[in-house]
């Protein structure tokens, strides 16, 4: 059988609203094929694997053991040899476009997590919601009506991708110059100004910078020569998701300057 036949025998609701929202999602529900739930499927959870693999090269980055662009390599890596990725309910084959749910019938979030796995292509730390990923955004634009299609989570998950993968500086770059014009003379154009004019405290200002320079003085041109750290960048993004989920206004309106919200 094919998942399309999930959304229209138990949830036609749903369904009708992705007709209009994500036509090509449901495009792709159609071809996809539903195989036998298998026990090892459930068994040798491969998504936690790859997760573990990949905090292993974070951990070894972050000691100094390897450099920040060897572990980058790694996961990028790791990602394209484990094109698939599961949760216990169920699984996605993303090249093979199969997927596999352990119930008869799969929970309507279990059921689009896999589609949306085969449909964009991405592995859970890039989809899931669990890890800050695009299906939070899928379900803002179910649930809360937000401006959000394929197009805008596609930018996101592309942006979001490029931080974990070493190419932090480069979005962190594309960041200041979308969002921080927004602020005009009140900050000085830097990512960590940035962060701290929408609240939010990344780690390494709370950590490393408090004492050599005012996380409330958003106009001191020395957080010009601060590098985001990678893990900054890639919190940003769990951050603006988090924002629009309760609405917060400077995170709704960073989201629609960085094409995140249509
Ligand atoms: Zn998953």
């Amino acid at each position: 059988m094919k998942a399309i036949e999930f959304l229209e025998r138990h949830y036609p609701d749903t369904l009708k609203v992705l007709e209009d929202k994500f036509p090509e999602f449901v495009k792709t529900a159609r071809r996809i094929k539903v195989i036998p739930w298998r026990e090892e499927f459930q068994v040798a959870d491969k998504n936690q694997e790859v997760i573990d693999e990949i905090e292993f090269w974070e951990t070894l980055a972050k000691g100094g053991l390897i450099s920040e662009e060897e572990a980058g390599r790694r996961i990028n890596a790791l990602l394209k040899e484990k094109g698939y990725s599961s949760k216990t309910m169920g699984i996605a084959f993303i090249e093979a476009g199969e997927v596999s749910f352990r119930n008869e019938v799969p929970p309507l979030s279990v059921l689009l997590h896999e589609i949306g796995h085969v449909h964009f292509k991405e592995p859970d730390p890039v989809w899931s919601s669990t890890y800050g990923g695009g299906e939070t955004l899928f379900w803002l634009a179910l649930k809360k009506d937000y401006p959000i299609g394929e197009e805008e989570i596609r930018r996101f998950h592309s942006l979001f991708k490029k931080a974990q993968n070493g190419e932090h500086l480069e979005v962190a770059k594309e960041i200041v110059e979308k969002v921080a014009p927004l602020w005009g003379e009140q900050i000085v154009p830097a990512f960590y100004p940035v962060c701290l004019a929408a609240g939010w405290i990344p780690h390494y200002v709370y950590e490393v910078a408090s004492g050599e320079l005012d996380p409330f003085d958003l106009t001191n041109p020395e957080w010009k020569k601060v590098l985001p750290h990678r893990n900054d960048v890639v919190m940003f993004f769990v951050n603006l998701t988090e924002g629009l989920k309760f609405s917060e206004p400077f995170w709704v309106e960073y989201a629609r300057r960085l094409g995140i919200l249509g």
